[in-house]
């Protein structure tokens, strides 16, 4: 038997990093500082919630756009946290994690040929869902070392085939945000053109120091122009649950979920059920992320106070980038393998953030974890 031969349509692309990096500290049994995802448990009562819905029989096809009920929840918390209004039935659209959303937006906006403007470092998968597209990334370095947008540079991208900008904030890897000065740059490159925004903010309820979320949906110029994508992986710590969800105007959700029914239908039913009815009670809990994720980096600055590392600052997410520059030479990817190999923690490096690398001597570490195990690490750490 031989299998044709074809062209790879991601020629590039190889198994993602997360999957490379918590496998091999899997293998060494490293304390796994590298994929993002919290080592406790989530809230009982929304396990029991997702557990009761299943046994009430939740079991079958959820609605296509997902469940009324859970699209009425996110309007109501969008409203309260942003004061925007989202039409819960043609203007919220429920997904399988926010991956999924990111990519039936890409879809449904972008034609061979479009450009795409994307900050780089940029998450995993906003290149290969563009290009898969026959979409053109263009991608525009953030500065270094404080990753902030270089807004005479995107405009200087703009093109007649730009067809959207996306944009993270806070953003993966660098837990840096945008400002309120970002977003008035934002709304002038985009006001007369017909430019899409993606807007990933995921990490919306993970930001430090006192500083605000500028979601786009605060902003009636920019969100009649936007997908806004979030993630109850991030906020209710069930990264494994896969479900997220997409705020856009009508006309935009109308065709995400022409893609959306045709990649996987529906999200999980008992879910969004156990999601909704927690929602309902418990909504406020979301509250405290900030500050429950502000504790957990400030412990592990502490924890690395006397180690070799320096940290690069980070105002959201629950990723903490450090430089190794004073320790090694080595690129990223080699210098990450070996801390998982040789002191049993395991990390990312940030070239992989990039289309084509870009060393600069930083690693990407998830703090999202117990605090034995950030001291646990930390004390590895301090011997490198
Ligand atoms: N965007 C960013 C910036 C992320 O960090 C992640 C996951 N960590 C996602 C999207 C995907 O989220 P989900 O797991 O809900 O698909
Ligand atoms: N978003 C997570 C991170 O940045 C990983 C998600 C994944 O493994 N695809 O670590």
């Amino acid at each position: 038997m031989t299998t044709p031969f074809f062209p790879s349509k991601l020629p590039w692309v190889g198994t993602t990093i997360f999957t490379e990096m918590s496998a091999l500290a899997r293998q060494h049994q490293a304390i796994n500082l590298s994929q993002g995802f919290p080592d406790f448990p989530c809230d009982p009562m929304l396990t029991e919630s997702v557990a009761r819905a299943m046994r009430e029989g939740h079991n079958q096809y959820a609605p296509m756009p997902g469940l009324p009920t859970l699209c009425e929840e996110i309007s109501q918390m969008v409203m309260q946290l942003y004061g925007a209004s989202f039409d819960p039935l043609t203007e919220i659209t429920v997904t399988s994690g926010a991956s999924e959303a990111l990519y039936c937006a890409v879809t449904a906006i972008v034609r061979p040929g479009d450009e795409v403007i994307v900050s780089e470092p940029a998450y995993d998968l906003y290149i290969p869902a563009i290009e898969l597209c026959g979409g053109i990334p263009v991608r525009i370095p953030l500065s270094f070392p404080g990753y902030r947008p270089d807004w005479q540079k995107i405009r200087d991208a703009v093109s007649p085939r730009t067809r959207a900008i996306m944009i993270n904030s806070p953003h993966n890897p660098t837990g840096a945000v945008l400002s309120a000065e970002d977003i008035r740059q934002l709304s002038s490159l985009v006001a007369d053109t017909d430019m899409f925004i993606i807007s990933d903010e995921v990490y919306e309820h993970i930001i430090f120091d006192g500083l605000t979320h500028h979601s786009v949906a605060r902003y009636p110029e920019l969100r009649e122009r936007s997908f806004i994508v979030s993630s109850f992986g991030k906020s209710l710590h069930t990264t494994g649950w896969k479900v997220g969800y997409c705020l856009a105007p009508q006309s935009l959700t109308t065709e995400l979920r022409k893609v959306h029914q045709f990649v996987g239908f529906s999200t999980s039913t008992p879910f969004q059920v156990g999601i909704a009815s927690y929602l309902r009670q418990e909504s406020e809990k979301i509250r405290g992320l900030s500050s429950f994720y502000q504790q957990k980096r400030d412990l592990f600055l502490q924890l690395m106070g006397g180690s070799r590392f320096r940290p690069i600052p980070s105002s959201g997410t629950y990723f903490q980038l450090m430089s190794y520059a004073s320790i090694s030479d080595e690129p990223e990817l080699v210098f990450s393998r070996r801390l998982t190999k040789e002191y049993g923690v395991a990390c990312i490096p940030v070239s992989v953030f990039y289309r084509h690398g870009c060393e600069n001597q930083v690693v990407r570490f998830c703090f999202a974890k117990e605090e034995a195990t950030l001291q646990r690490a930390a004390e590895r750490l301090r011997q490198v």
